[in-house]
């Protein structure tokens, strides 16, 4: 089937089965195409939660379908290209919270929403990375533990001194891979272009950067600053949004490296198998749910 034919068997069989395809930031431009909702992996488990659909493709990694049904129990949520993982949040397990808790009961521990549903029902609050610091400086707690992205936590870190914050090792092997050379190189090939980052990005790269931000905040600012030039720190995708919706201004990619290989496993034709079949259902089982749902409950309170 070519893809003319087959994004029309999407629009048909989206209507048919009364289903709605929600599609991270990340993901490539046809299948952000197809979507109702593009965003990031928050506004995109509201987006889940707030619909009437009862059937929901989920194009992203397998984390984020796994909040969408964490957050809307009732409905189908399928997940395109099941083996979509996300490296980061495989860094720190369950079980490793468990032994945590045991030897350190006085702290209390907050868990980047990039984290299984298993690792969200033992923490005491989850965050994003748009909501992280104020997450972190509400929380009635003098010891943290942030996991798993080292890197967002340190961010976080070096704006609370109040708190005791211990960072878990884990980080975005998308974003910590970019180096301060290659900041310096497009620094200089595009002098005086404000670096948009996001926050997965190690410390040496956030020191270079004009503003941080998650994926949602870098469009927001991008589209509504009166500059023209951007140079952006995150992972390629967000490209296709910036500049379908600012057609006047420029970006440039502040790597070659930021590219994400499990946020591009999604193709059309997954897109198009998934919801013909309703193939690649995600589960959660109900215990883990609930108490993973206490902590993303949590963090909405406080955001
Ligand atoms: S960009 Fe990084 S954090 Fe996001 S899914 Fe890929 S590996 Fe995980």
């Amino acid at each position: 089937m070519n893809q003319k034919l087959m994004i029309e068997e999407i629009n048909r069989l989206k209507k048919e089965k009364d289903a709605i395809i929600l599609a991270h930031n990340y993901q490539i431009p046809e299948v952000q195409e197809v979507a109702d909702v593009v965003g990031d992996s928050l506004a995109l488990s509201k987006a889940a939660a707030e619909v009437d659909n009862n059937l929901i493709v989920f194009c992203g990694v397998h984390f984020m379908a796994e909040s969408a049904k964490i957050l809307s129990p009732n409905k189908k949520v399928l997940l395109p290209a099941i083996d979509a993982g996300c490296p980061m949040a495989d860094m720190v397990t369950a079980d490793d919270l468990r032994k945590y808790k045991a030897a350190n009961p006085d702290v209390k521990i907050i868990c980047y929403v990039n984290s299984s549903a298993e690792v969200k029902a033992e923490c005491d609050i989850c965050c994003t990375s748009s909501n992280a610091l104020k997450i972190v400086q509400n929380i009635d707690a003098e010891k943290i533990l942030f996991v798993p992205d080292q890197n967002l936590g340190s961010y976080i870190k070096n704006k609370v001194k109040d708190k005791d914050i211990e960072l878990w090792a884990g980080f975005c092997i998308t974003h910590h891979r970019v180096k301060s050379e290659e900041v310096q190189k497009v620094k200089e090939a595009h002098p005086d272009v404000e670096i948009l980052a996001h926050p997965e990005c190690n410390e040496e790269v956030i020191n270079h950067a004009d503003f941080i931000g998650s994926t949602s905040q870098i469009i927001d600012y991008a589209s509504k600053s009166d500059k023209d030039k951007f140079i952006i720190g995150t992972e390629m995708g967000v490209l296709h949004k910036l500049e379908k919706d600012n057609p006047d201004k420029k970006f440039y990619l502040l790597s070659t490296g930021l590219i994400c290989a499990n946020m591009k496993k999604t193709k059309l034709q997954d897109v198009y198998q998934a919801l013909k079949h309703e193939k690649h259902e995600i589960h959660v089982d109900e215990n883990i749910r609930i108490k993973a749902l206490k902590s993303l409950d949590r963090m909405l309170e406080l955001s």
